[in-house]
């Protein structure tokens, strides 16, 4: 028992916390006991930011963390690939969820993988929307820097999944390199025909 990690002890008080007020109902008791099995979990090694990193190190791929400057501070930063990878949590950035477009309450569509609680559900969708919001913009200002963004979901980490994952990961990132390399290399094509061109023209007023 003395092995357990402070939060884990925290996230067990908060269970018990939880289970002994008698209004609650049990499906908002498993709520709580998987936020708080979440956070001991996500406490370690374990958690997703660890999992892409190590996943694209070991595949040969090199990358700065939490670049403050960039919009969003994104969790992995490849230069050589003009890419920004974002890992997000799935509640938390809403993953899959369909949210009204206005401020109403009735159009929810929960996802597999991001349930709001019942409780305080105005609270929640107003957080998720700001967040998901805010997301897109940053990708936006990213984007027009000529950073490319990949966005990574929790849910696309878990055991199953995880390899598929981090193979998908690079393949997207070898095919920006090349995609950019490719455009460099037609612009700096079209750049030297253009050339031809013109002394071509100013070779024939010369005459
Ligand atoms: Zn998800």
């Amino acid at each position: 028992m003395d092995t357990l990690s402070k939060q884990q002890r925290h996230a067990k008080a908060a269970i018990k916390q939880e289970q002994s007020d008698a209004c609650i109902s049990s499906a908002e008791r498993e709520q709580a006991r998987r936020s708080a099995n979440m956070a001991a979990i996500h406490s370690k090694d374990t958690k997703p930011e660890m999992i892409v990193r190590r996943g694209l190190w070991k595949r040969g791929f090199r990358y700065r963390l939490n670049h403050k400057r960039l919009p969003g501070h994104p969790d992995l930063v490849l230069r050589k690939y003009r890419t920004c990878i974002f890992v997000n949590g799935c509640f938390w950035h809403g993953h899959g969820v369909t949210l009204s477009p206005v401020e109403s309450l009735e159009l929810i569509v929960n996802s597999e993988c991001c349930k709001i609680p019942k409780t305080n559900l105005e609270f929640w969708v107003n957080k998720i929307r700001r967040n998901k919001e805010r997301d897109k913009e940053e990708q936006h200002r990213l984007a027009e820097m000529g950073w490319h963004c990949i966005t990574v979901w929790e849910c696309e980490l878990k055991p199953s999944k995880r390899e598929e994952t981090l193979d998908s990961i690079a393949f997207t990132l070898n095919h920006i390199y090349l995609q950019d390399r490719t455009g460099c290399m037609k612009a700096e094509v079209r750049g030297k025909r253009e050339e031809e061109l013109e002394m071509s023209m100013a070779a024939e007023d010369g005459v």
